[in-house]
């Protein structure tokens, strides 16, 4: 019988055999890659005896030409009643509603952590030479920051009366042409953040959490992530974990809090990717580190994401490409990006088994050298096959 996630009180998932799980099929290349990673999910899930009882809602441009709307308030009454759901890309609708119909899912659902894990999957075409040794699960902070869409445009009445007050208050000197944009890092949204980086680090058993931030410029946002950081750690998890400076580096038993520079993270994780196991930081930062890294790995074609919130329970796993429209229909893409995020949101769920057989079914497609065009232009040899074509040979692979 399809019943809904629900969460107890001790903050665990109860997940029934047949949950209930909105989907949104997504726009442009949507109509593609859902198919083809329902078929995997689908086939996986009834191996370990699941179902799975798709409930679609709708965003985006379909939302938009049936309904009027780009985000109907059915649709995130879904997410907000059965917690836990999946999405493919959406148009971002252009001048006037929201800014990005993502990013106003994150934040009325307060959805905080963008978990973005990146690995190398066996047979991969990668830029690297050696792909293999990036292992690395992004934490990236998700309503704050830049983010937070606090800007004023250079020439309006809004902006004059900033830049006055800046002056008069403050005694700051900005240009009177300037467009400006106010950067929020609270204690809270860092603390929350980092918290769930490190208690990931421990279910999962990796080494260490390193803190992304810019700290050395932007003292009081990006330093005071870092320095909240280190405090989360005396604070709440002293038995457990601790901060280089109070270890030189060496944690014995315990999981390491290390930080970088957000600059130098970019050299240092293409040239020694295996220093690197969490990463917990804040929003800007985390949307360029996990592009980058996708790339090291395969692109994002194959990137998996999810948005969640460990205290209510809410979590949308998504594909983190866009709707690609050059491509939509063709038939022609990579399901791999949403076809991962289903992964993880069994892995989620607690379905590991599920998971690992696609992970493994994938793998030996790419290793038989059936793959979609992004990954064919890459390989010597390759059978390019279509999107649905890809999702059946991993399925005959499960
Ligand atoms: P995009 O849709 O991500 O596409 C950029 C390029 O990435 C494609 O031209 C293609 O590269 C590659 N690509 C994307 N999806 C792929 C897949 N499944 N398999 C293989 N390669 C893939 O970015 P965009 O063209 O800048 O944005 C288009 C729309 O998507 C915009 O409306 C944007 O706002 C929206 N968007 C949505 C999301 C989201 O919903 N999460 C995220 C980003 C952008 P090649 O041409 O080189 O093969």
């Amino acid at each position: 019988m399809a019943e809904k996630i629900t969460m107890g009180p001790d903050g665990t998932l109860h997940v029934p055999d047949e949950p209930i799980i909105p989907f949104i099929e997504g726009d442009g290349t949507g109509v593609d890659i859902w198919p083809a990673a329902k078929l995997v999910l689908d086939a996986a899930a009834a191996k370990h005896g699941h179902r799975i009882a798709w409930k679609e809602v709708l965003a985006g441009q379909r939302a938009f030409d049936e309904t009027g709307d780009w985000l109907p308030a059915e649709t995130v009454d879904a997410f907000k009643d059965y917690l836990i759901g999946i999405k493919g890309p959406l148009t971002t609708p252009i001048g006037g509603g929201f800014r990005s119909l993502n990013v106003a899912l994150r934040q009325i659902l307060d959805l905080y952590v963008c978990l973005r894990p990146v690995r190398w999957f066996t047979g991969v075409p990668s830029p690297v030479k050696h792909p293999e040794l990036v292992d690395i699960v992004i934490f990236r902070e998700n309503t704050e920051d830049i983010y937070a869409g606090l800007e004023v445009q250079e020439g309006t009445p809004e902006a004059k009366r900033l830049i006055s007050l800046l002056h008069d208050e403050y005694g700051w000197e900005i240009r009177s042409d300037s467009g400006i944009g106010i950067k929020p890092v609270s204690v809270t949204g860092s603390k929350r953040l980092i918290r769930a980086a490190i208690r990931y680090a421990l279910d999962h058993h990796r080494a260490s959490v390193t803190l992304v931030h810019k700290g050395n410029i932007q003292k009081f946002t990006e330093g005071a992530f870092r320095q909240w950081g280190y405090d989360l750690v005396h604070e709440e998890f002293a038995d457990v974990a601790v901060g280089w400076d109070d270890c030189k580096g060496d944690p014995g038993d315990k999981l390491l809090v290390k930080d970088n520079i957000a600059d130098i993270i970019f050299q240092q994780v293409l040239t020694r990717p295996d220093d690197f196991d969490v990463i917990a930081t804040t929003n800007l930062n985390g949307d360029y580190l996990s592009d980058a890294l996708a790339a090291q790995v395969g692109g994002i074609g194959i990137a998996p994401g999810a948005n969640i919130n460990y205290v209510t329970g809410h979590g949308i796993f998504e594909a983190t490409h866009g709707t690609a429209p050059k491509y939509a229909g063709q038939d022609k893409v990579n399901p791999g990006s949403v076809l991962l995020s289903g992964v993880l949101m069994f892995e989620h769920l607690g379905w590991q088994d599920a998971a690992q057989d696609i992970v493994r079914a994938l793998e030996a497609t790419i290793a038989e050298k059936i793959v979609t065009y992004d990954f064919a232009r890459q390989m010597q040899g390759a059978t390019e096959v279509k999107t649905s074509e890809f999702g059946a040979a991993v399925v005959d692979r499960l």
